[in-house]
């Protein structure tokens, strides 16, 4: 059994402030990577320039990060980082800065970087050191080696296949103070996601497993939230940042699995969320387990059986307002259909059918397994 997780996580109120002098030893000069509004908006922009001034480490900001980060807009970001002879990279914001952080650091070590390096797995993965402040609840890649793009010239999202690790993560839930409640739904899914579709893999082990039981504990104490009957207490804010670090814990160890392959096309096609995209496969994927894990989920998740699972996200997500047309289920269906490893991969028999009930396509009797 393999367990390695190198990056150092603070998850405390104040962390940034209370480890600032961690953070600016990462180096001499802060690449810092962020969205276009919220990481100034919910104040963590503020929290860790103040942190690298108070210890005399300059910085400069790439501010300019779209949702679904693409490959053009990371090279942006490595040659801004290169030009201003930073020697360090902190990503603040949801997945996509996190992400696009991750791909700077990797471009910035290079002496000329390239597009094509990025998905060459055998280019050496070396890296510069990042740091990297969650203000979303959903991605958990502040704990993950990975690194997820859209590549407009394929028409598709792919993680790259370099291994790039945070050494520092600093997880303060007040961030999400400011985060609508979709945002909150839709990142909170994409955790509860990660949770599932780790447990659901044969890569899985009895140490992802405990991070996967304990995610969803932790997740599960926020459900009222998530469904609209009371308003995010400090506590729950607290409590979803730390159940997407779990979520991000376990499958650093694993990876994901079909409901993740499959929400890309929907993301790129029709720009859903990602976290909505793989919520849209979820209650399909997890009907598909055996009966025991389908169990042992819910229960963890305090869902007194799996059928209440799936209302409970299809109910959060509004998923029966969304129509997914025939043609992209299809596209969904065929891409990951040819990914032979992420079938092989479940950890139940996942053949054609089951991949198609899964996909949502039309069956005989006109059901769709994702209805249930
Ligand atoms: P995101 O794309 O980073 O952000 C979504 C939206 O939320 C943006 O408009 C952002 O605004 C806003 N936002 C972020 N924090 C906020 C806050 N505290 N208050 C208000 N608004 C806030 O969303 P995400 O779901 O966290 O990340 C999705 C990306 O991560 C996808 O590309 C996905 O493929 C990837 N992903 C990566 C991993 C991994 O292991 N690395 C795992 C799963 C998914 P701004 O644009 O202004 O910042
Ligand atoms: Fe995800």
């Amino acid at each position: 059994m393999k367990f390695y997780m190198p990056t150092v996580v603070y998850d405390e109120p104040e962390c940034v402030k209370a480890h600032a002098f961690e953070l600016a030893s990462l180096g001499k000069k802060a690449l810092i990577v962020t969205g276009k509004n919220s990481a100034s908006r919910c104040g963590a922009l503020s929290d860790v320039t103040k942190a690298l001034w108070d210890n005399d480490t300059p910085y400069c900001i790439f501010s300019e990060v779209e949702e679904n980060p693409s490959v053009e807009t990371v090279l942006r970001a490595a040659a801004f980082g290169k030009a201003n002879n930073a020697d360090f990279v902190v990503g603040i914001g949801g997945g996509s800065p996190m992400d696009a952080a991750k791909a700077a650091a990797f471009l910035m070590k290079q002496d000329s970087p390239e597009a094509e390096m990025l998905y060459d797995s055998n280019f050496p993965s070396s890296h510069l050191p990042v740091a990297e402040v969650p203000t979303t609840c959903g991605t958990g890649s502040e704990v993950t080696g990975v690194s997820v793009l859209t590549r407009h010239q394929k028409r598709m999202k792919k993680s790259i296949p370099h291994r790039i690790f945070p050494a520092l993560a600093l997880i303060d839930g007040k961030y999400l103070y400011s985060a609508p409640h979709s945002m909150i739904v839709n990142t909170a899914v994409d955790a509860l996601a990660h949770l599932v579709e780790s447990y659901l893999v044969k890569a899985s082990n009895d140490y992802s497993r405990a991070a996967v039981m304990e995610g969803l504990h932790v997740w599960s104490r926020s459900k009222e939230v998530l469904a609209g009957e009371r308003k995010p207490e400090a506590e729950d804010c607290s409590n979803l940042m730390r159940a997407s670090a779990l979520a991000g814990i376990a499958i650093s160890q694993t990876g994901t699995s079909l409901p993740h392959a499959l929400s890309y096309i929907l993301t790129y096609e029709m720009k859903m969320p990602h976290g909505m995209a793989c919520g849209y496969f979820l209650p399909g994927f997890i009907a598909e387990a055996d009966k025991k894990d389908r169990k042992a989920i819910a229960k963890a998740a305090c869902f007194a059986r799996p059928k209440e699972m799936y209302s409970f996200i299809r109910d959060v997500l509004s998923l029966d307002e969304i129509v997914v047309p025939d043609e992209i289920l299809e596209l969904a269906y065929r891409t990951v259909l040819a990914d032979r490893k992420r079938l092989e991969g479940c950890l139940f028999d996942a053949d054609e059918t089951v991949l198609g009930r899964i996909a949502g396509r039309s069956t005989a009797d006109g059901t769709h397994n994702n209805q249930l």
